[in-house]
């Protein structure tokens, strides 16, 4: 299998490469040259097998660079016990007949970033090898606020690489910033940006485009690569756990083999959706992928009428991770959608960055709105969703679960369509406590950020995440705020 970018479909890799260098050159993304489909029987075979088949079956097809042992040893790492509070890793809970909450945030940082993050520097050591790397790595993220707490947990102390994670100052979470502020690992680093999830997440695309920097660095033995959602081993992982889920569907007796179903998915970047067009694609049977924003509605809008446009008010909201007016992965769906038409995509991506805007094409839009739906909720709309859900079915939704339930429930409401449904659940209640007790109207005033926890424990009966509830013994390690223009030579500094 070989690697394309979406702007340069002449670039062509291994999966190892691919993974190593995060991003195509020339700013393109990289996508597998084919989208390998099931083979006859192959998913049903996985009723009832544990998750690690599943991650298997999804992963040789893509990664036929990698060794079935080295494969195995990615997998039986990255999804040990020891990491995960849940045996089944991503389990699905059943909120009414037709309706299953997809529980992705059992992992180590409570949100559903751990599912691919946990394995990215597995894939990323062998790749280093595989490729006879002899640099340090060096990954960078911009953080809305859950990958960059997975990703340092995932690549603290990984051998061979070095990490700087830079969030928004004013865009995360108070838990989201102690869990990253605290992190431990010789080999980390993290600052606060002075602005939006954008400005952090440009300041990052500059550094990478920026040749003459990556020269003056690799020079010094290091060499740039990312674990942002827009690397292949990101994406990989998480199309895992739809066709997982679906073979749990199909266990659980809910469905019979080839009988479709429906995903809503909470969505920000256009990551875990366009996972779950990758399992439609190889054969998982989809009906509508129904795709989730909060105010920050740009995704909502490009479903409906074709015309993406960021030229908008940004919206601070209860679902910081979803806060995001460019949404990077969704350059791959286009580039799948277009028939690969690499010139297209590249005036779209110009456009984009030079207008804040674009049109695709009739035949495109048509395509799109065959598969996808979109909705959009605000704050009040997640708050009452959250708080009825408990109350109704006593089932404790995070904010951005709450986004993608609220959106789901009017999609039902306006099309009558209850095929079996999977709903993507991002992140763990915990994470957000502060927003869902004042969901489920708890008096909250003067309470600390533990004593939230606690206060939620009590409420739900669940126990407080050891992630979480751990981290008031820590101490703060990362205090640096950094201007946008400032981000270079942090990372310069970092890696003198
Ligand atoms: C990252 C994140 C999202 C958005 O996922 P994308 O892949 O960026 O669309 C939603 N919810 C939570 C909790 C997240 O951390």
């Amino acid at each position: 299998m070989k690697y394309i970018s979406t702007r340069d479909t002449s670039i062509s890799f291994t999966g190892a490469e691919a993974m190593k260098q995060g991003l195509s050159k020339e700013g393109g993304l990289f996508v597998p040259e084919s989208i390998v489909p099931f083979e006859k029987g192959e998913l049903f075979a996985l009723a009832g097998k544990p998750y690690r088949e599943a991650a298997y079956a999804v992963m040789k097809k893509y990664l036929t660079d990698f060794t079935k042992e080295e494969l195995f040893d990615c997998i039986d790492s990255a999804y040990s016990e020891k990491r995960w509070e849940e045996k089944e890793i991503t389990p699905l809970v059943g909120l009414s007949d037709s309706a299953y909450i997809l529980e992705l945030f059992h992992g180590p940082t409570c949100a559903f970033k751990d599912v691919a993050l946990q394995i990215l520097p597995k894939f990323l050591t062998y790749s280093i090898k595989k490729t006879g790397e002899d640099k340090t790595v060096v990954i960078l993220v911009a953080t809305s606020g859950d990958t960059g707490k997975a990703a340092l947990e995932g690549f603290a102390d990984v051998e061979g690489t070095r990490i700087a994670v830079f969030y928004p100052d004013d865009g995360v979470s108070d838990m989201q910033k102690l869990q990253m502020v605290t992190q431990s690992g010789g080999n980390v680093n993290v600052g606060a940006v002075i602005g939006n999830f954008d400005d952090a997440q440009n300041g990052v695309k500059k550094i990478f485009t920026d040749k003459a920097f990556a020269e003056r660095i690799a020079e010094r033995g290091f060499m740039l690569s990312s674990a942002n959602s827009i690397n292949w081993g990101r994406l990989l992982p998480q199309i895992v756990y739809y066709v997982y889920a679906y073979a749990r569907l199909i266990s659980m007796g809910r469905i019979k083999e080839g009988e479709g179903i429906n995903i809503c998915v909470p969505t920000g970047n256009f990551g875990n959706i366009l996972a779950a067009y990758y399992a439609m694609k190889m054969g998982v049977p989809v009906k509508r992928l129904i795709c989730a924003s909060n105010e920050n509605n740009v995704l909502t809008d490009f479903i409906n009428t074709g015309i993406y446009d960021k030229n908008r008010t940004f919206h601070t909201t209860i679902s910081p991770s979803m806060d995001i007016l460019i949404s990077s992965n969704l350059e791959r769906l286009l580039f799948d959608i277009s028939g690969g038409d690499e010139k297209l995509i590249s005036s779209y991506m110009k456009a984009l960055s030079e207008s804040g805007r674009y049109e695709v094409t009739d035949g495109m839009k048509k395509k799109i709105s065959e598969i996808f739906c979109a909705g959009f909720t605000d704050d009040a709309g997640t708050k009452a969703t959250i708080n009825r859900v408990f109350s109704e079915k006593g089932y404790l939704c995070d904010t951005h679960t709450g986004v993608a339930v609220t959106v789901y429930e009017e999609y039902v409401k306006k099309t009558g369509d209850t095929t079996p449904a999977v709903i993507a659940s991002t992140a763990s209640p915990y994470k957000f406590a502060k927003s869902v007790l004042e969901a489920l109207k708890v008096d909250i005033s003067g309470k600390n950020d533990f004593e939230l926890l606690d206060e939620l424990s009590k409420k739900s009966g669940v126990r407080v995440p050891d992630a979480l509830g751990l981290l008031k013994t820590k101490p703060v390690r990362f205090t640096a705020k950094i201007k946008k223009e400032d981000m270079e030579s942090f990372v310069d500094g970092y890696l003198k």
